[in-house]
């Protein structure tokens, strides 16, 4: 008997593809997903960075100023997704230095050498040079684990 005939019919039968994708468009699944880590992890570095009295030191200018003004500020661009979601390449920036100021990184690398060390500004640089694919995987765990960070430190924070 050929093969074929003794072989087990499939348990499942296979979902038909949508038509969109019959038509070769491709569904865009993972940048939803970066984007949902994006925003829980943005939160947990604000948070982080937030002192007890609910105000926050910029990395950039030093400036103190309150929470609802802190932006997640990325050293190495995002753009570099080895060191996308890396703690220590997102630190509290205030608004007006991650959103209009052109040279927020020369202080930026200044004062993070001192929050984190040349030894860890040195490893992250190599880091932020090598290629990295996130798997739909760990983009969701990151965003649970991220997301439960982020929960702790708001009721901590009051914020
Ligand atoms: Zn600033």
């Amino acid at each position: 008997m050929p093969y074929y005939i003794k072989r087990k019919p499939k348990k499942k039968k296979e979902k038909p593809l949508p038509l969109f994708e019959k038509a070769g468009i491709k569904v865009k699944k993972k940048p939803d997903l970066v984007a949902k880590l994006d925003k829980v992890f943005s939160r947990y570095i604000r948070l982080r960075d937030c002192m007890p009295n609910g105000y926050f030191r910029c990395i950039s200018c030093g400036q103190i100023k309150p929470y609802e003004q802190a932006d997640c500020g990325h050293f190495h661009s995002r753009r570099h997704m080895s060191t996308r979601f890396d703690e220590d390449n997102a630190h509290a920036e205030c608004r007006a230095c991650n959103r209009f100021s052109a040279d927020h990184l020369i202080r930026y690398e200044a004062n993070l050498k001192v929050k984190i060390g040349q030894m860890r500004f040195d490893k992250l640089a190599w880091k932020a040079g090598q290629p990295k694919k996130w798997t739909d995987f760990e983009l969701v765990e990151l965003t649970k684990y991220y997301k439960a960070l982020g929960d702790k430190l708001s009721k901590e924070k009051g914020l």
